[in-house]
């Protein structure tokens, strides 16, 4: 392995080998199927596309453990696990440095069950530390907010009130030199010092790891309860819905060619029980399609003599209600109008006006487009006009 002694490099260090008692069931906490993959796998695709890692090590007791695999950086499975985190953590370290990593090389040690560590978090505590040259190192933590009590040795009841005040809860990765680290976990076991942490050794040896603070979703998945709670987040973060919708409506004489709620001067105009501004018809489907909703005829049927001749910004302004009332807001809308004739171009400014008022939206998340045919089949011959829609929608948060 080369050896870069004025660019450090950075590992990360997963111990894998802990059976959670406290979570319970056979499988351990970090190999349960969290939003489609296992809990580790989170936390490993995470670092994998990070450039500033440039290997991932993970101590397990488990020869058959299978990981993904990455082109852009190792991933070592080593036969390092132990009987408690920090030993798992110690055989893991010395097998790195038999590998070739040199010493002063940084390791991450990330827990495999906080699947919620964040990019800007983990590079936050590599910039900090990579800055200073003073630091030994440093991990991301949390400021305590929640008051603190202690209990009577039974646990029945609060004995005082600790303040919070300086306190803060340590999450991972913890970031520290390879060989600085392993000599430190040595030393508290050679002294008998029980540490939970990374941290904890380094600060019995005397250091001062820096605080880097980290966030609220990188909580370690302890309980059971602990992965609803993550399937929730993940399945928050994933609230999008995207919605397609088409229309095509006749060329006629004798009607007025409303597009985008925008009137067309043109000797045609599009046939229809409603005004068939296909455009807005093509924008209402994709949005009731976003959001589950069905579609247009669904909710403003052409049998009804109540849609006689609507105006279809109204039934847009309706249908995009109901869709808040599902809590659903719009990321953007893009649409194209195929139209052999008239040219359109001097009206989609007006339409994209015309559609965000209705929805009550930036301008900026309207994109309207127009095409001819080529002159080919019903649109080239200015039979029909046709509209495409897609939305992308959000649950509010
Ligand atoms: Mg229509």
């Amino acid at each position: 392995m080369p050896n870069a002694p004025n660019s450090p490099r950075c590992h990360v260090l997963i111990p894998c080998a802990g059976n959670g008692s406290r979570f319970g069931g056979d499988i351990p906490k970090q190999f349960q199927m969290l939003a489609g993959k296992r809990v580790i796998d989170h936390s490993l695709e995470l670092f994998i596309s990070m450039v500033e890692i440039s290997s991932i090590w993970v101590g397990s007791s488990d020869p058959s453990l299978q990981l993904k695999s990455s082109l852009s950086k190792p991933i070592h499975v080593t036969p390092t696990g132990g009987k408690t985190r920090a030993e798992t953590v110690l055989n893991t370290l010395k097998w790195m440095i038999d590998q070739g990593v040199p010493l002063t090389d940084w390791v991450l040690v990330h827990d495999a069950a906080r699947p919620g560590v964040r990019k800007k978090d983990v590079q936050h505590l590599i910039s900090a530390i990579l800055q200073d040259a003073s630091l030994c190192g440093g991990i991301l933590a949390l400021p305590l907010a929640d008051t603190l009590k202690q209990s009577s040795r039974d646990h029945a009841m609060i004995q005082k009130t600790l303040s919070r005040n300086l306190l803060w809860q340590a999450q991972t990765p913890q970031m520290f030199q390879l060989g600085q680290l392993k000599t430190a976990i040595e030393q508290a076991h050679t002294n008998d010092i029980e540490i939970t942490d990374e941290a904890s050794a380094m600060e019995a040896m005397g250091f001062s790891p820096l605080l880097v603070k980290g966030s609220l979703e990188n909580f370690k998945i302890t309980y059971q309860e602990d992965l609803s709670t993550m399937e929730q987040l993940y399945h928050k973060e994933s609230s999008m819905r995207i919605g397609q919708g088409y229309d095509v409506h006749r060329l006629v004489e004798g009607r007025s060619l409303i597009l985008g709620g925008v009137v067309v001067p043109y000797t045609l105009g599009l046939l229809g029980h409603s005004d068939a501004d296909a455009l807005l018809h093509a924008i209402t489907d994709a949005l009731l399609g976003a959001s589950g909703l069905g579609d247009i005829g669904k909710h403003f049927p052409d049998s009804d003599p109540l849609y006689k001749n609507v105006n279809s910004a109204d039934l847009l302004k309706k249908t995009y209600q109901l869709i808040q009332e599902k809590g659903l807001e719009l990321i953007n809308l893009d649409a194209t109008i195929i139209c052999q004739d008239p040219k359109l171009s001097p009206y989609i400014s007006s339409m994209i006006e015309k559609i965000s008022e209705s929805l009550v939206v930036d301008a900026s998340r309207v994109n309207i487009k127009a095409k001819t045919n080529e002159g080919l089949g019903y649109l080239g011959n200015s039979e029909a006009i046709e509209a495409q829609a897609i939305v992308l929608l959000q649950m509010k948060k």
